[in-house]
């Protein structure tokens, strides 16, 4: 595997693959399965797998959040080279935004709800770091995981709009034997908070079996007993926990089966943000 921390050179290496088909996974690093199968995925439809590992400080709102985020490199890269990945781009964060950068990208309607809501500006540094990225190595295809859904509903209308020529793949949430949705921030779990952590899941699951079984049903009830269940075992705050139409993300109240929806949440446990949703359909 050819490790780049360089735009030229990345670039310059890339010309040779012009007429291949390159798949590309975006990630911040602290591998896990997760990743695994987005690479996979690529490996599965493409010709050579480009990974990078940016920690993107622009996305973050908290600052602590950042600083904290783990770090575990050596580990990755053997993990990447195992899996059979070409390339590694790997930038420090001078690389990227160099000094006094200024552009901006602003997301509409679909950045309104659930994390959007929440977390300013986010949405808008992701995007901004994908297309710079996108730019950079010029994929045939990109991964992205279902279980930041948002994210990916997001970077698919980026493409859309400014006309990226990148096909989005959507890979589905890996979860742990419990059914937390892997993530590097579990790596920051105390072992008590890991034991609240795997009943997100469960808790959406239960939601979801009696949302579907009976439509009819008051959902803000079942949501209100799951938000009651999550918080009694010590989860320390829930952000949101709403249904929303899967494609504009807008809040639906009631289920509707001809409306591919989805359940999501964003919970805090030991000061750790996590998030996770379900199809309801
Ligand atoms: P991150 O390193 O957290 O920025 O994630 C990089 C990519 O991996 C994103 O497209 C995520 O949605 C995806 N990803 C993260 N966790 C999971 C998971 N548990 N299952 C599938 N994909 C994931």
């Amino acid at each position: 595997m050819k490790i780049f921390n360089d735009i030229k050179s990345i670039r310059a290496d890339l010309v040779q693959f012009q007429d291949k088909k390159v798949g590309f996974v975006p990630t911040m690093g602290a591998l896990h399965q997760g990743h695994l199968l987005l690479i996979n995925l690529a490996k599965k439809h493409c010709d050579i797998v480009v990974v990078s590992i940016f920690v993107n400080q622009k996305q973050f709102n908290n600052p602590e959040d950042f600083v904290r985020y783990p770090n575990t490199l050596e580990k990755d890269i053997k993990l990447l080279q195992d899996a059979g990945v070409d390339i590694l781009f790997n930038p420090t964060t001078q690389e990227i935004y160099g000094q006094d950068f200024s552009v901006k990208i602003i997301i509409d309607k679909l950045t309104e709800n659930l994390c959007g809501k929440i977390r300013h500006g986010h949405f808008e540094a992701v995007a901004l770091v994908v297309s710079k990225l996108f730019n950079i190595v010029k994929p045939n295809q990109a991964f992205f995981g279902e279980k930041d859904f948002q994210q990916l509903q997001v970077i698919r209308k980026l493409v859309t709009d400014l006309n990226f020529d990148v096909e989005i793949i959507a890979g589905e949430t890996i979860r742990e034997i419990d059914g937390l949705a892997m993530s590097s921030r579990n790596l920051r779990l105390k072992d008590s908070g890991r034991k609240i952590a795997g009943q997100i899941y469960q808790n959406l699951c239960l939601a979801k079996e009696q949302i579907i079984s009976n439509p009819s049903t008051n959902i803000e009830s079942i949501l209100s007993i799951v938000t009651q269940n999550l918080l009694q075992i010590g989860a320390a705050k829930i952000d949101y926990l709403e249904i929303c139409d899967e494609v504009n993300l807008q809040p639906i109240t009631g289920f509707n089966p001809k409306i591919k929806s989805r359940l999501f949440i964003a919970i805090y446990v030991d000061e750790i943000r996590l998030i996770d949703n379900v199809q309801l359909y």
